[in-house]
């Protein structure tokens, strides 16, 4: 069962050799969807004969948005943080204590539903990959069960047992990493593709987040980092030298940092929203595109630093205040973020990639951070199924 959509006013589909510029586009076209692949691609008025058509009306379209960096599987809220931080408060690693505590408390039931309402939140405005983190159990049992939950609607889940030390190892930071490298990973390993960790002060140093990374990696999982988020620290030239898909948050980088990241395979995936929900720095994304590293967005959803699903809000943010201009943010939302899951098969539109796309209710992709905020996502489709 084949299905056109037609009548796109603008398609950005990250294939240059599809169309105009880095983004590929094509103006007024057409994309043939077959079974959960793209099957066509081009020029409206060349598009071939379908089972079905929907007319998109002028829409401007692209592809779903890849959320390579979030931490969905948690219970409770932390409102009054966030509340006590807006009202002249720093911002502490320790929070994700709260967090860790309501999940724990939480039934499975609890959790999945928690999972399924922020993915349905997301979709709502184009996310149709994302990947999610253990991280708030912080004991063999609760990162374990975070990660089969999780593996349920995603095939990119990741092991943070090292996300902080738990609360139980506050005086034996040794013995949780021992912990987290031994017995916790063999029991999350099955379960996830990536091993992470939160390398900054206050969580996990350097020879710590090594060992981490390095357990993982003899497991088959694939290293990406927290690193560089609230100041300089050895997170980016540890995930450059052990090979990691991705460094994310970037925050703080010094001259070489930003070239370790330009002559690795290391994507940079900055998380605008943490920034903002933090009040902090920003980070500058036009210093690493002008070094020549690969840049992602992703909106590290999490109820303590950023508590925001929308990837068309982090596009909006680093075209404002990162210095992406607008083609180069949606590319590193869409395109930029399988970089960062070393996935060619989603994040553009392209014959024979996932039918994984979103159309909006624009002439133009430009508006996705030319009206911030405006709910433009008008239909998504997932694997070929239009889900909105
Ligand atoms: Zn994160």
């Amino acid at each position: 069962m084949s299905t056109a959509i037609i009548n796109i006013s603008s398609l950005v589909t990250n294939d240059p050799s599809l169309g105009h510029g880095p983004l590929g586009l094509i103006r007024d076209a057409a994309v043939v969807v077959d079974g959960d692949r793209i099957a066509w691609i081009g020029e409206n008025s060349k598009a071939p004969a379908t089972d079905n058509a929907v007319d998109a009306e002028g829409r401007a379209g692209i592809p779903g948005f890849v959320d390579s960096h979030s931490h969905l599987v948690f219970a409770g809220d932390r409102t009054a943080e966030f509340n006590a931080r807006m009202s002249g408060q720093s911002y502490s690693a320790g929070g994700i204590r709260t967090t860790v505590a309501a999940t724990r408390a939480a039934t499975d039931e609890e959790l999945e539903a928690n999972l399924l309402r922020y993915l349905r939140e997301a979709l709502r405005q184009g996310t149709t990959t994302f990947e999610t983190k253990s991280g708030y159990g912080l004991t063999t049992h609760d990162e374990a069960r975070a990660l089969r939950i999780a593996a349920a609607h995603t095939d990119e889940v990741t092991y943070l047992g090292a996300h902080v030390v738990a609360p139980e190892f506050a005086d034996d930071p040794e013995g949780y990493v021992a912990l987290v490298t031994g017995e916790m990973l063999d029991a999350c390993a099955p379960h996830a593709r990536w091993v992470d960790v939160f390398c900054e002060k206050g969580a996990f140093d350097g020879d710590q987040a090594r060992a981490v990374l390095t357990a993982g990696m003899r497991h088959g999982l694939v290293p990406r980092v927290h690193a560089n988020q609230l100041g300089h620290g050895p997170g980016v030239q540890l995930a450059v030298e052990v090979g990691a898909a991705s460094a994310d948050h970037c925050t703080h980088l010094t001259d070489a940092d930003v070239d370790a990241l330009a002559n690795s395979d290391t994507v940079a995936t900055l998380l605008p929203g943490a920034e903002f929900s933090t009040r902090a720095q920003w980070p500058n994304a036009r210093r690493l595109l002008d070094a020549g590293a690969t840049v992602a967005l992703s909106t590290d959803c999490n109820p303590g630093s950023s508590f925001t699903s929308s990837m068309p809000f982090c596009v909006a943010l680093a075209v404002r205040d990162m210095g992406m201009t607008p083609d180069e943010a949606v590319w590193s939302a869409t395109a930029g973020g399988a970089a960062a899951l070393r996935r060619a098969d989603i994040g553009r539109l392209t014959p024979g990639a996932r039918a994984d796309l979103a159309l909006l209710d624009a002439p133009s992709h430009v508006h996705l951070a030319y009206r911030p905020g405006v709910p433009l996502v008008s239909a998504v489709w997932r694997r070929g199924l239009r889900e909105l």
